[in-house]
């Protein structure tokens, strides 16, 4: 009876290390990871500097993008080897979450500061959203697909993203109620750059947004409104992003 009893217990010690073990190894192979991802970035903004004027990006984006869990917004079959990879990645419904160079781009040409009242347009997964939530003071952000807004709502609030605001709506017309916005980002690709995100920009504020045709080359843009109101606008990259769509 000892010799069973003794036996068992072994046996319930193994299961537990065999529980217990790989999802330790996992969450340090997925630090390991986006610490190699944030090296691949610094490399690519080297490459595109001829494009982007911009040899390095802002410490602020660079910390954000090596804290952010990326591998928590990504679909669980793509999650073990495919979250810190330098790619866009399939998140359903037909959309992506975005290339991390880009999001990391994106963010820093938005000058956000911990300040910034922030609104993004495309939620998609929520991941650019939660990169914004580390660098400003809050973020709208709307998602036109419900499934897909549901689910990063539910996401940034498991992981306690708790200045971030999502909303189910056409991002075409902006977020009134909490405008006018330091900064705005467009994560899907208009054909012209919508006339209420322009209104809704505060002086001195930034827009940043992929422009032209469905499937060909875009433009990633910035807007600039100036102090006086003026607004300037600047081609910085060729890019791909989905359509923006209309309900
Ligand atoms: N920022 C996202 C990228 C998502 S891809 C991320 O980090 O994962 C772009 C998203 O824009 C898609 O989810 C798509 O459904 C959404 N979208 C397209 N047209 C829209 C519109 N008019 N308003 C709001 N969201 C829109």
């Amino acid at each position: 009876m000892v010799i069973i009893d003794l036996m068992s217990r072994a046996s319930v010690t193994a299961v537990a290390l065999v529980l217990v073990v790989p999802t330790a190894y996992t969450q340090s192979n997925f630090d390991i990871q986006r610490a190699e991802m944030v090296e691949e970035i610094i490399r690519v903004v080297e490459q595109t500097s001829s494009y982007t004027g911009k040899l390095q990006l802002d410490n602020h984006v660079i910390e954000a993008i090596r804290t952010v869990p990326r591998h928590e917004f990504v679909p669980i079959e793509l999650r073990e080897i495919s979250s810190y990879l330098n790619r866009p990645l399939p998140i359903g419904n037909g959309q992506t979450i975005s290339q991390p160079y880009i999001v990391a781009l994106m963010s820093d040409l938005a000058n956000i500061s911990p300040d910034s009242i922030v609104l993004e347009i495309g939620t998609g997964s929520g991941y650019q959203a939660a990169v914004l939530a580390k660098l400003a003071k809050h973020v709208y952000t709307i998602e036109i697909i419900e499934p897909l807004g549901l689910y990063a709502s539910e996401i940034l609030d498991r992981l306690e993203y708790t200045n971030v605001s999502v909303k189910i709506s056409d991002g075409y017309l902006g977020w009134p109620e909490y405008a006018p916005f330091d900064a705005i980002i467009v994560t899907a690709a208009p054909e012209q750059i919508p006339e209420p995100l322009i209104q809704q920009l505060k002086l001195g504020g930034r827009l940043v947004i992929p422009v032209g045709p469905k499937d060909r080359v875009q433009s990633l843009q910035v807007l600039e409104k100036t102090s006086s109101g003026e607004i300037q606008t600047t081609d910085v990259l060729p890019v791909r992003f989905v359509p923006l769509t209309r309900k």
